[in-house]
């Protein structure tokens, strides 16, 4: 039997009446857009997270460019990300007008480097915006310390890390704002695409709905303050996460019990590192990443039983063509360079049995013999 990357069908399976309930109670009512479902989630989510406000919007994407732009990053100011990461993170900065500086990564937690961080910063730096990666809290505590110090504002890319922790604390509530994605594969997924805000200010929260739906204050449908976009959350995604959210904590605890598992049947194998959990932090595992200096040959021995797997990524942001304008090259990078070859992410999902879990190790030592 093949073994997928994420198995949302197996989800499906389990929570079938719920979801088809909620999607024909939104049909039944035509609350198609934005409406009472989504305000319910908004409130939930809120809630889990433990955050003041939530907005909704159409996507992960778009929930790191409204921060960004209503948090007045634009023209002339710098923003230091990740090198290691989805090119959302980046992207957005792009589109607010400002430019993205990447920095380099912790080899052994995946996430943006604060020492890397701290030697980027310069006269235009407005924000530095770390990636929760794989569902590893970034370190909050120096990347909120260095922030601090030079008055910098801190936006969380929280997509892959729905209720992961650091230090006690969800991560959304460090910085600003925190960011979400709910794409269909995300920990918590949506049949469709969508994403959220995170803040505990009363003011951006304002601004952020705002501009997500066309400058309008909401009710008001006579007036339109500024300009803005159209990002909203449709009432079907809406029902479908609120089906799926009382649902997330015992999915994470799954998702950590399987993390562990592989983490017992992988330990004697030579040449592959397992992912280390930084001290103090929840890890909720949207991505199983491994690292081993034979990773092609790894792979190939999984394709050829069936089973799933990817890459995260394969090329450093900075190196891809999309940034070749800012000029960087691998050895700028050499953590992100060497993870970039040496990476590579199991299935994971809370679903996965230990009899597939035994399947995929047994595959991974057959790819190594083949040496
Ligand atoms: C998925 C993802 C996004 C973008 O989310 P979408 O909902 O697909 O737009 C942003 N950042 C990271 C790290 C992601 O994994």
């Amino acid at each position: 039997m093949a073994i997928p990357l994420v198995d949302l069908k197996a989800q499906y399976q389990d929570i079938r009446t719920e979801i088809d309930a909620a999607i024909d109670a939104v049909v039944a009512e035509t609350a198609f857009v934005r409406g009472k479902y989504v305000d319910a989630f908004e409130r939930a989510f809120a809630q889990v997270i433990g955050a003041k406000h939530c907005i909704s919007c159409g996507s992960g994407t778009d929930a790191l460019f409204i921060s960004l732009r209503m948090l007045g990053i634009g023209p002339g100011h710098e923003v230091i990300t990740t090198a290691n990461s989805w090119i959302a993170t980046s992207e957005t900065i792009s589109l607010t007008g400002a430019t993205p500086v990447f920095a380099d990564v912790e080899t052994e937690h995946y996430c943006l480097d604060p020492a890397a961080v701290a030697a980027k910063i310069g006269p235009r730096t407005r924000a530095i915006l770390p990636v929760h990666l794989f569902g590893q809290p970034a370190q909050m505590d120096e990347l909120t310390q260095l922030a601090r110090e030079h008055d910098l504002l801190l936006v969380e890319d929280c997509a892959q890390a729905h209720l992961a922790s650091f230090q006690g604390t969800t991560v959304g509530l460090f910085g600003a704002a925190g960011t979400f994605s709910f794409y269909p594969s995300k920990n918590l997924g949506a049949y469709g695409d969508a994403g959220a805000i995170v803040t505990d200010d009363d003011d951006l929260a304002m601004r952020v709905r705002m501009f997500a739906n066309h400058g309008a204050r909401p009710g008001d449908k006579l007036d339109h303050q500024f300009e803005g976009m159209c990002s909203r959350m449709d009432g079907l995604q809406a029902a479908v996460l609120a089906a799926k959210l009382p649902h997330l904590r015992a999915w994470t605890s799954a998702r950590r019990v399987a993390a562990a598992r592989y983490g017992e049947m992988l330990a004697s194998i030579p040449d592959v590192t397992v992912p280390a959990v930084r001290p103090d932090a929840e890890h909720v595992y949207h991505v199983y990443c491994i690292r081993t200096p034979h990773r092609d040959r790894v792979q190939q021995a999984l394709r050829e039983r069936d089973i799933s797997t990817a890459i995260h990524y394969p090329t450093p942001l900075p190196l891809l063509t999309a940034y070749e304008r800012l000029g960087y090259a691998p050895k700028d990078f050499p953590v992100a360079m060497h993870h970039a070859q040496t990476v590579i992410s199991l299935p994971i999902y809370p679903e996965i049995t230990s009899v597939q879990q035994r399947q995929v190790v047994d595959a991974i030592v057959a790819g190594l013999r083949k040496a």
